[in-house]
């Protein structure tokens, strides 16, 4: 049994930057005041309790401003998802240090749907309901901004004549889904103004996976559940690539029976999974071949 090692996969460069920024932050401050990151600062489990053994505390709650309430003082630090300007506004209020881990491509995708909205346009943005990156997006402008998931609900949007229409993205959605969207988006509004917001981390790892699964058996995509990138590479292997893709945490979570049969196996990892984690599961896979 072969295993096919995927390139690109792990680590985006927004992943990067938001460990580096927590882990800096942690050490400066830590010491003298408490520091409290609002959600999970990546959606990696392993990631998530490294950063709270290094004195990084977690304050989960999928309302951000709920979550808010329950930091009382010292620092705050932004998830590299995005977060609501009001929540930013109501850190500052408190009198909390405010430390902001974005990654530059939501932060830019904020920065469209601000202007756009400021120029006049509705954006209709397709994202994940109950996801943080579309949460804090809409809560730019939530009067100007209708949240779209499928198809379907873009036949159901309903805007007075006149409205001028725009259309951005999560950036870590299915490549190919949110094509499909924007395309009906295009044929009901011909005039709509489009911005695909797809990261290029998130492109560059689903084309890749796609690709390696017409030559492999199945694809072992190393991630958690939380995280949205990984979710969607396991569905575009299986819808784009016609092949079974699996979702594992870590190595125990490989299970033998799903390769009966098989002599390719094609792994990846989503933008925020730890190289060491794909290592094991790469190292589980090739160990179950000599057994
Ligand atoms: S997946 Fe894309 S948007 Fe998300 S952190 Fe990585 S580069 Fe940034």
């Amino acid at each position: 049994m072969e295993v096919v090692r995927i390139t690109p996969r792990g680590y985006c460069h927004g992943v990067v930057e938001a460990i580096r920024i927590a882990k800096r932050v942690g050490a400066e401050r830590g010491g003298s005041e408490p520091v409290t990151m609002l959600g999970y600062l990546v959606h990696n489990e392993h990631v998530t309790r490294e950063l709270q053994e290094s004195g990084v505390a977690l304050v989960e709650e999928s309302d951000r401003m709920k979550g808010l309430d329950q930091v009382r003082e010292g620092t705050v630090i932004f998830t590299a998802h995005g977060i609501s300007p009001k929540v930013v506004e109501a850190a500052q209020a408190r009198g909390l240090n405010v430390v902001d881990a974005t990654c530059s491509d939501v932060t830019r995708t904020h920065d469209i749907v601000r202007n756009l909205v400021e120029q006049g346009y509705h954006v209709v943005y397709i994202g994940k309901r109950g996801h943080p990156e579309p949460a804090g997006v809409l809560g730019i402008a939530p009067e100007h901004t209708t949240l779209i998931e499928t198809i379907d609900d873009a036949d159901a949007i309903e805007l007075p004549p006149g409205t001028r229409l725009a259309v951005t993205c999560q950036t870590t959605l299915s490549v190919w889904d949110t094509q499909a969207i924007i395309e009906r988006l295009v044929q009901r509004f011909p005039d709509i103004e489009v911005h695909n917001e797809i990261c290029l981390a998130t492109q560059e790892r689903q084309e890749a996976a796609v690709l390696a699964a017409k030559d492999v058996d199945c694809v072992v995509v190393v991630g958690s559940r939380r995280s949205s990138n990984s979710l969607r590479l396991v569905q575009v292997v299986q819808e784009k690539g016609s092949k079974p893709a699996y979702l594992v945490d870590t190595a125990d979570e490989v299970d033998p029976a799903w390769f009966r049969g098989m002599s390719r196996i094609g792994v990846t990892a989503g933008a925020s999974t730890p190289t060491q984690l794909t290592r094991q599961v790469i190292a589980a896979i090739e160990a179950m071949d000599q057994n």
